[in-house]
């Protein structure tokens, strides 16, 4: 392709992207995808969850000719894509199992004519000779594989199905490729280049921060009591996800929210599959629900405006964590991801991993995973830059995490932790954690006097300090690897080698200082680089009116209420406060679709305002 087609075909896709989705502008890498695939070429892209990578098989998929076939794992999230597509005028389908007989017909039809821009699939489907059939009848502009993690063996989205789609090339030699992931490790990468055959295909690797986001981690203490606090003082009226490791901890803390007036609903695979689609879709239609689910929630959940993500128990893994964090705040504005993390959490993932059929070497990366996670929880430093560092990614303080903030304290531990160590060595590598501070701390109770522990050297060497304040050491001493927690049916602590060096005081051990959970004060730093608009009252005054418009029109076009507008684009017009049709075009996110659809009645909202 000769550059004079290649600036004409950038042109073009600029032109789509304002006029039909009623952006101003790519953002990061999009131009350069959507260039290289609109003329023809295979792309592999990794950005992250948030990044933006619908447009960038949406538009080259408008730019030429035939049908885009794109491949989703994910059927009840179909309808959505296509109504969202619908909205800004893109003639979208999808072909899937919950549709009528006639229905599947009548979509046939259509590819079969190029009477429809985009058509989604999921593998299997695709996979039936009837489907693969069409398509070979048929003119195809594209293949796009959304969610190409899925085929790798190792992580957790696992798809067999997946798989075949390496036929694809063989079936379609001329027709360009692109799996887009929001998973960022190399392994998988690599894996997904070889797995799909996309091995000379151009890869377009996005930094994969998400400087809208907050992180914190707390100590848990009373995790739900503290969600709530978190919840109601800084989220109140937000949309957000609260993950939960276990079915039966799902529905209490759910309980928990609503006997605490706030509107949450539970998520899990246990559930009857009619209920937690009608969760799902109150989740994605309404405004304000929190959603508390297992991790079974999440994927392809394309909802801009979730506020904050909650972990109430450690994740076994910073990939988990990250994409699970990253679906707050897609839209851009601020988001919070907060964690309450304690002793209990290490202990319990530490038994999870040794009790699990794997094998030995599947436990050890399991193992290091959980390690690089308590890493994290444990840090002294940025949190970010923690995570981004996990991804190969070097970067500076950010200035928007709890560490940033509130800088934790840290002192020398050396002393300290050799105490926990010989205690845990006195009282023969036998018991768990609350007996081992109970000795350290001198308390009296019948089970250390049964066992003599109160005539060991070490009984109340370390009354000085609070049982909190010694589980924060003792978490730090596992995180450092100096101490592990025994599969038997008693937690017992036991001693690493690690152990050995800063026993015998060859060693010194930096620990943080355990500090009483305190509140962030909003955003201070100028490091922060994205922009929030801050609303005047008249403007807030607006939005919240916008916001019950939208409400209506969302049930009025059965959407939900993002896809009429998202909350940046309200925040915007609230702001700009358009009065005639061609001033509100100027706002992101306002296509020509849009503007036909809702323009009057805004330019009418704001006219009435003023
Ligand atoms: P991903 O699939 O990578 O998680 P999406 O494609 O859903 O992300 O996009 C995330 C959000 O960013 C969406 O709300 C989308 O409308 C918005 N967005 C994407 N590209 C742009 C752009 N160039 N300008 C403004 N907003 C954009
Ligand atoms: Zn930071």
């Amino acid at each position: 392709m000769n550059p004079d087609n290649r600036a004409d075909i950038g042109a073009r896709a600029l032109h789509i992207l304002q006029t039909v989705f009623g952006y101003p502008a790519f953002r990061g890498q999009q131009a350069d995808i959507v260039e290289h695939v609109a003329s023809g070429g295979d792309a592999l892209v990794l950005m992250p969850t948030g990044g933006g990578k619908s447009l960038c098989y949406q538009i080259p998929a408008l730019l030429r000719d035939g049908v885009g076939v794109v491949i989703s794992p994910l059927i009840a999230l179909m309808q959505d894509q296509v109504d969202a597509l619908a909205e800004v005028g893109v003639r979208a389908a999808f072909l899937n199992s919950t549709q009528t007989f006639e229905e599947t017909l009548r979509i046939e039809r259509l590819v079969r004519s190029g009477e429809i821009d985009l058509v989604y699939v999921a593998p299997e489907r695709l996979m039936t000779p009837r489907c693969l059939e069409l398509f070979e009848a048929a003119r195809i502009s594209l293949f796009a594989i959304d969610e190409a993690h899925c085929v790798s063996q190792w992580g957790h989205d696992f798809r067999p199905e997946y798989i075949r789609l390496s036929i694809l090339h063989e079936r379609f030699p001329n027709v360009p490729r692109i799996a887009l992931t929001a998973t960022a490790d190399g392994q998988t990468r690599a894996e997904i280049a070889h797995r799909l055959q996309l091995e000379e295909a151009r890869q377009f690797v996005s930094s994969f921060d998400r400087p809208n986001i907050r992180y914190s981690i707390v100590e848990k203490t009373n995790g739900r009591k503290q969600l709530l606090d978190f919840i109601t003082s800084e989220h109140a009226q937000d949309s957000g996800i609260v993950y939960c490791l276990s079915r039966k901890k799902v529905e209490e803390t759910a309980d928990f929210l609503v006997e605490n007036g706030l509107r949450a609903l539970p998520y899990h695979a246990g559930m009857e599959h009619g209920v937690r689609a009608a969760n799902q879709a109150r989740f994605l239609r309404e405004d304000n629900i929190i959603m508390v689910a297992t991790i079974a929630f999440g994927m392809g959940i394309d909802k801009p405006d979730v506020r904050f993500v909650c972990h109430l128990d450690l994740p076994k893994s910073i990939e988990g964590y990250y994409q699970e964090t990253g679906r707050g705040g897609r839209d851009g504005l601020p988001a919070s991801a907060w964690m309450a993390y304690g002793l209990q959490d290490v202990v319990l993932q530490r038994r999870m991993i040794d009790e699990s059929e794997a094998d030995d070497g599947f436990k050890r990366v399991l193992s290091m995973k959980l390690d690089a996670m308590l890493g994290l929880c444990e840090t002294l430093s940025c949190r970010r830059m923690r995570l981004l560092d996990y991804f190969g990614e070097r970067s500076g303080p950010c200035g928007n995490c709890d560490t940033c903030l509130i800088p934790p304290v840290s002192f020398d531990g050396t002393v300290p932790m050799q105490k926990l160590l010989s205690c845990i060595y006195r009282v023969d590598q036998r018991f768990a954690a609350g007996h081992v501070i109970d000795v350290l701390r001198g308390v009296q109770s019948e089970r250390i006097s049964q066992w003599h522990h109160d005539k060991l050297t070490v009984y109340g060497v370390g009354a000085d300090r609070t049982e909190q304040e010694w589980r924060a050491i003792l978490r730090q001493g596992i995180a450092l690897g100096l101490v592990t927690v025994d599969h038997d049916a008693f937690s017992s602590l036991k001693l690493t080698d690690l152990a050995r060096p800063v026993l015998k005081g060859e060693q010194k051990v930096q620990l943080r200082q355990y500090q009483k959970p305190v509140k962030p004060k909003r955003q201070s730093s100028s490091r922060v680089s994205y922009e929030e608009v801050e609303l005047s009252r008249s403007e807030q005054q607006i939005f919240d009116r916008l916001r019950s418009w939208r409400m209506g029109a969302a049930r009025e076009h059965g959407v939900p209420a993002y896809v009429v507008f998202q909350d940046a684009t309200l925040r915007e017009i609230a702001k700009v406060k358009p009065t005639s049709l061609d001033q509100l075009r100027g706002v992101s996110g306002v296509g020509e679709k849009k503007l036909v659809s809702y323009g009057d009645e805004i330019v009418a909202i704001i006219g009435e305002m003023m």
